[in-house]
């Protein structure tokens, strides 16, 4: 199995994982030079924050562990479709990182 599928498959498994825990079904992961900086899942259920999207968490944990909003060189996997505010942060100004998703 390649990088992309190994780490689509990891936002896939995120994904059922919380969905069985009560979440919603979707989960990312942040990937830079091969190695998963960050991973996320949709918590909104849980934190009442509808920013919460599992894209968006895995953003704001990979931008604290790297120390930088600047993503350059970083790959997110979604496991699903990403909304247009999860888009927009993926695709940021400044930002070079790309999307490999899988369609809902
Ligand atoms: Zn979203």
């Amino acid at each position: 199995m390649d990088n992309e599928s190994r780490f689509l498959c990891e936002a896939i498994v995120l994904a059922h994982t919380n969905s069985q825990n009560g979440g919603r079904p979707f989960g990312a992961l942040v990937v830079k030079d091969g190695e998963v900086v960050a991973s996320g899942v949709n918590e909104i259920l849980n934190t009442n924050d509808p920013t919460a999207h599992a894209e968006m968490t895995a953003i704001r944990l990979a931008s604290q562990k790297l120390k930088s909003a600047n993503l350059q060189g970083c790959t997110v996997y979604a496991s699903g479709h990403p909304c247009p505010m999860c888009m927009a942060a993926a695709a940021g100004r400044r930002k070079r990182s790309c999307l490999c998703l899988l369609q809902r």
